[in-house]
């Protein structure tokens, strides 16, 4: 395990008082081989430059890239010694077999994933994933010793918010998995707070509604266990940019961002790092 990360499964500030940010790109299908390299070198020298860091001391947050499975073992070489993670976007819920297309836990670990998204919107909505098999993927996480960091994504539609379902969905989805691993299963975990209105379309939650929907799990997960709820990492996704991520991150429960698009440009991806760099100084 790297350094970075001990400190982010720890999760403790350099003081070992505060929730670390992460800031964690998903790729989605995009990218390439020369884009992974750019993109993680260019990320890492922004970040460690905004920091006033050489490469060999650690950022006061944690950076999370996450590209399409081929590019994975080169993010991970080319990562190793910048001090960012490389997490995975899927992952299969059984251990081996005969699975076509799937890939194992065992087999991200072995590559060096330390991460992997699970149960991301567009794998509900047009994978079909349920909330069964999202519990099953966390399971296997779990059961695996959280190797490799299960980062739960939930959150409700446009038309679920608009008849005031938020807390209940995203309540039911929380609890699907909590039925499966309970609560110690989130010990190691992390949570994104994406509402699937503001993925990919421009529209962002106000730092308010964002707030509101990061303390409502947050004391969910409180009412069963008050350390786990505390260290718990809630990220929030949906269209962050560097122009918002301020006011989204200074918010209570906010604990750093789940990026897509403006993950893919090392300006904008290295924009909100700087911002979780300027935050964290708030947070200790
Ligand atoms: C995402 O894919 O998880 C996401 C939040 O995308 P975007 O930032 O583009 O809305």
């Amino acid at each position: 395990m790297r350094y970075a990360n001990i400190r982010a499964h720890l999760n403790l500030s350099k003081e070992g008082l505060m929730r670390r940010f992460l800031v964690a790109g998903n790729w989605k299908m995009h990218g390439s081989s020369e884009m992974t390299a750019d993109l993680i070198s260019g990320v890492a020298r922004r970040a460690f430059d905004a920091a006033s860091l050489s490469e060999k001391r650690a950022l006061a947050y944690d950076i999370l890239v996450c590209p399409p499975a081929p590019f994975l073992v080169q993010a991970v070489h080319d990562a190793d010694a910048q001090y960012i993670s490389v997490g995975a976007q899927n992952v299969s819920q059984y251990d081996s077999g005969a699975y076509t297309g799937e890939v194992s836990l065992a087999m991200l670990a072995e590559v060096g994933c330390e991460y992997v998204l699970i149960g991301h919107s567009e794998r509900r909505e047009i994978f079909g994933e349920s909330d069964q098999v999202i519990a099953q993927k966390f399971a296997a996480c779990v059961g695996f010793g959280s190797e490799v960091i299960p980062l739960l994504c939930i959150g409700e539609t446009l038309s679920q918010r608009k008849s005031g379902d938020t807390e209940k969905v995203v309540a039911a989805q929380l609890d699907a998995v909590l039925n499966e691993v309970g609560i110690e299963g989130f010990a190691k975990a992390v949570i994104a707070y994406e509402p699937v209105w503001a993925i990919g379309t421009g529209e962002t939650a106000s730092p308010e509604q964002a707030q509101e929907v990061h303390a409502f799990i947050r004391n969910k997960l409180r009412g069963l266990d008050k350390p786990i709820a505390e260290k718990i990492q809630i990220l929030y996704g949906g269209s962050v940019k560097p122009a918002n991520a301020e006011e989204l991150f200074a918010q209570e429960d906010i604990d750093g961002g789940l990026i897509g698009g403006a993950s893919l440009k090392v300006d904008s991806f290295a924009g909100i790092c700087e911002v979780a760099q300027r935050l964290s100084h708030d947070r200790v």
